[in-house]
């Protein structure tokens, strides 16, 4: 049996992922890995316990918990009750912790809210996607626009006071007023937080296909630009911050999940192809379900793989990762961690970066501005 992986060593606190890998139907552009077979779930279930009581050494207390997927809503209340209460079981959760579960608007009833609400979470994560039928038709979603409405309002009655919406933008066809439709249509619902992804295509899919065989053409570089400053002007306007790429909240409701993988903070994660970070060991577990149900059922843990990150494999990661939040990079702690002086070393690259606009350095960090944001993959390149 592989050894279970040591979060222990690291200060602070990790946080717990749990993929949930079911969807009733798998929209034609997704590349995360979900099957459709819902027979499998109670397989799943079982094997998740396993899987939990053989990593479930860990001394350290976990301060957030993200249950995703997938679809992890495809569960029924008493699903999630039992998953939440294996977890309570298995580990230490912190007092103060942040514990989130993504939902498809088309499952957020009354009873699933009140099962989630019981098992201690109290984020919502609401896969809304658009406000606008059309567009949902296409991405070949569930619900509808009325649908995802009743599933915010109904989270809020249910007392969740940290809600956050996922919405993509880049659609064909999409033009700068429809896209502001929607981003109208989700302040008048005050979510905490929202997450705009850019439509990304992966290719073993329906629409990689359309994609590739000219069925659909997508946005080119100049209007997903445009798209991606309105949408930060936008919501700046309506008292959301943008502190990475694609994610905006309110002052102190950003996602802490998020942040631990941003800012390399270790995390565990179960359940099939979900990964785990230890700090300098990256590891992920098999991707099929049936594969991960054999293995636990045998007493195995189901990894597919395993990385040990040397020091420079981490700098590059944390310049890449960094650099996609307005924290950017703190230099003192980079130079503490890499034995490097940033400033010193690529001055000559910083300063033409800094006078075009695209880095600033403020309270002892590299922070991208806006436009740094919109080509944050390059200034990583670039340093
Ligand atoms: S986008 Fe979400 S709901 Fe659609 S197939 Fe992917 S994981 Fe499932």
């Amino acid at each position: 049996m592989a050894a279970v992986p040591n979060l222990d060593a690291h200060t602070g606190f990790p946080g717990l992922y749990i993929h949930v890998p079911f969807c009733i139907s798998k929209c034609p552009y997704c590349g995360f890995y979900s099957i459709t077979d819902l027979s499998l779930i109670r397989k799943y279930l079982s094997a998740l316990r396993l899987e939990m009581g053989l990593v479930k050494n860990q001394t350290q207390a976990f301060d957030t918990v993200y249950i995703g997927g997938g679809t992890p809503s495809v569960l029924s209340p008493r699903q999630i009750e039992e998953v939440l209460y294996s977890i309570r079981d298995s580990f230490r959760i912190a007092g103060h912790a942040e514990a989130t579960i993504e939902m498809n608007p088309a499952d957020t009833t009354s009873n699933l809210l009140r099962a989630v609400w019981r098992g201690g979470i109290n984020r919502l994560s609401i896969g809304v996607q658009s406000f606008n039928d059309a567009v949902l038709s296409f991405l070949g979603r569930r619900h509808r626009s009325a649908e995802a409405i009743a599933a915010i309002e109904a989270g809020r009655k249910a007392g969740f006071d940290n809600l956050s919406i996922d919405l993509i933008y880049g659609i064909p066809g999409q033009d700068t007023r429809s896209w502001l439709e929607t981003l109208k249509q989700a302040v008048a619902l005050k979510p905490d937080h929202l997450s705009c992804y850019e439509l990304t295509v992966e290719n073993p899919t329906p629409f990689g296909r359309d994609v590739r065989t000219g069925h659909i053409v997508l946005p080119d570089e100049t209007v997903k630009t445009t798209l991606f400053f309105r949408t930060a002007e936008f919501l700046e306007k309506h008292g959301y911050r943008q502190y990475e790429v694609s994610n905006f909240a309110r002052p102190g409701r950003e996602s802490r999940h998020n942040q631990k993988y941003w800012e390399h903070v270790p995390y565990l994660g179960l359940g099939p192809s979900a990964h785990s970070f230890s700090g300098y060991e990256r590891r992920w577990n098999v991707r099929s379900v049936h594969s991960y149900i054999e293995q636990l059922e045998c007493g195995i843990l189901p990894l597919e793989g395993r990385e040990m990150l040397d020091l420079e494999e981490i700098r590059t990661e944390t310049l890449f990762l960094g650099l996609r939040t307005t924290n950017g990079i703190p230099l003192g702690d980079f130079r503490s961690r890499f034995g490097s002086d940033l400033l010193k070393e690529k001055r000559g690259i910083i300063d033409f970066l800094a006078a075009n606009g695209f880095l600033t350095i403020q309270d002892g960090a590299l922070r991208p501005t806006r436009k740094g944001l919109a080509v944050a993959d390059s200034l990583a390149l670039a340093l």
